[in-house]
């Protein structure tokens, strides 16, 4: 088959979160299995686009209402990504330090949509499948089965991933005449709340929607921002499907990232080495259980908790703990967590800001990964710590649920079930409690490192998927 993935981000061209990760790997994957995968995201103004190589298919113009942008596409030469990969350059638009954040991103993704499409449309043959991932994509699929200028398109199978249903892309009606022609009597399938509402769109007109993990499917129907109602009414049409990881990347025999490379025979020593070097840069005790959180600092991540977390954590346990944090996010917790520092001087520590290397370095030599988080549609972070030979605790909910079983019920992590400061003071007891018994820590680790969490699995099912 032949799959067109439209997405905001792809790593490594250019990632925030988990959707860069699975954009950069899913395709690879399906087309290991020999299908013919390739994606088509905006060109950002990112180190990706100095350092390779490209040849320009396709200039034109995309329309905004009466302004125009110049729009250029362009494909990576080698392939070295395991797919093709188009990057659309739109003058005044994509061109952005950032992926998101600016106050025209509503302009900014839909003429990248718009411009993606008019190329497509004049294709001599049509791909079979058009997969979208969340609300950056999401009016491709109205746009495909209802604007007069793609109706050659209207055939081809529409797939909604998504991703995360807290961000929905949401803008005024005004900006309707963006939008290439359409029956106006069609609009019903743009709006949710007298808005335009470009995830709700894509629920209601893709042919298929997939979220990345069956709990997060079960749980939208009850909390979804919003689009509850609507989440249940296309249930029939929705499949969870676990997001896999990229066993390239993440393979911490492989690791280049790594202070020592490990495999499930050299755990013991391997994390050893890499939990001494991560404590020497950040001044901890190497000799003391290593938590850690990595992660955006927002509300879902439960991240506002933290710093009340760590400081009773920390109180509590009179040196015998530490705690080394990674993340960035909202201002006042990124300050919380930082002033952490001044408490705590070698048992804490908190790097602010995006660091892809050193959140190899922290899998490969903490003891145990934290994610409290109040929404997790699936988290991966938890299979990376899982793969590296980390104990994860986590909350129950979503694809945390799905993926990590409770030392109590047999399984190998820590589970809680609320976001709470008081539940995930328990859990880290739990955890310190565990640590001391070190055959058992021992084999664990030997157990989470051979758990199969590639993505071969995830691939085929979104195959199938295609194919219904
Ligand atoms: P989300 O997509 O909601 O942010 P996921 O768990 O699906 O959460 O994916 C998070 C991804 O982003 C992981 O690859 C994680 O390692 C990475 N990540 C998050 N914050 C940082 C950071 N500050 N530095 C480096 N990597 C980060």
């Amino acid at each position: 088959m032949e799959i067109i993935h439209l997405s905001a981000e792809c790593y490594p061209v250019a990632k925030v979160g988990g959707l860069g990760d699975v954009v950069g790997a899913l395709p690879k994957y399906q087309n290991k299995l020999g299908h013919f995968a390739k994606v088509v995201m905006p060109a950002y103004n990112i180190p990706f686009m100095w350092d390779n190589e490209f040849e320009v298919v396709y200039d034109a113009w995309v329309n905004l209402g009466r302004e125009g942008f110049p729009v250029r596409i362009l494909r990576e030469k080698t392939n070295k990504l395991g797919f093709d990969l188009y990057l659309v350059h739109i003058a005044g638009l994509t061109d952005r330090d950032k992926v998101y954040g600016y106050g025209d991103d509503t302009e900014r993704f839909l003429a990248y949509q718009i411009a993606t499409l008019d190329w497509i449309n004049q294709w001599e043959h049509r791909p079979d499948a058009i997969h979208c991932h969340d609300h950056h994509t999401g009016l491709v699929p109205f746009m495909t089965a209802n604007c007069e200028r793609y109706k050659s398109l209207s055939h081809i199978p529409t797939i909604l991933t998504i991703h995360n249903a807290q961000y929905q892309g949401q803008f005024g009606w005004n900006k309707i005449s963006y939008l290439p022609a359409f029956d106006l009597w069609k609009s019903g399938m743009l709006e949710w709340k007298n808005a335009i509402n470009p995830l709700a769109s894509a629920i209601k007109c893709a042919w298929r929607v997939t979220t990345v993990s069956p709990s997060y499917l079960d749980e939208l129907s009850v909390k979804a921002n919003g689009l509850e109602s609507l989440l249940a009414s296309e249930r029939g049409k929705s499949t969870g499907i676990l997001n896999g990881i990229d066993n390239d990347v993440w393979n911490p025999k492989t690791d280049s990232m790594l202070q020592k490379t490990y495999n499930v025979r050299t755990v013991e020593s391997g994390k050893k080495a890499n939990k001494a070097a991560l404590c020497a840069v950040f001044n901890l005790d190497p000799t003391k259980p290593l938590f850690t959180f990595i992660g955006r600092l927002v509300g879902e991540k439960g991240a506002d908790l933290l710093p009340d977390i760590f400081h009773n954590a920390l109180a509590h346990s009179r040196g015998n703990i530490n705690i080394l944090v990674l993340g960035s996010g909202d201002p006042v917790v990124e300050g919380r967590l930082l002033e952490l520092n001044n408490w705590f001087p070698g048992n804490y520590n908190a790097y602010i800001g995006y660091n892809e290397k050193l959140s190899h370095q922290i899998y490969a030599g903490a003891d145990f990964l934290l994610m409290p988080s109040r929404v997790e549609p699936c988290g991966l972070n938890q299979m990376y710590a899982l793969r590296y030979g980390t104990i994860p605790i986590v909350r129950r909910i979503g694809g945390l649920r799905d993926t990590v079983t409770d030392i109590g019920d047999g399984g190998f992590g820590i589970c809680h079930d609320q976001t709470s400061v008081w539940d995930v003071g328990q859990a880290m007891g739990r955890a310190y409690e565990l640590y001391q018994d070190k055959k058992r820590v021992k084999d664990i680790l030997k157990y989470i490192m051979q758990l199969d969490h590639s993505w071969d699995r995830a691939a085929q099912q979104y195959i199938d998927t295609y194919q219904m």
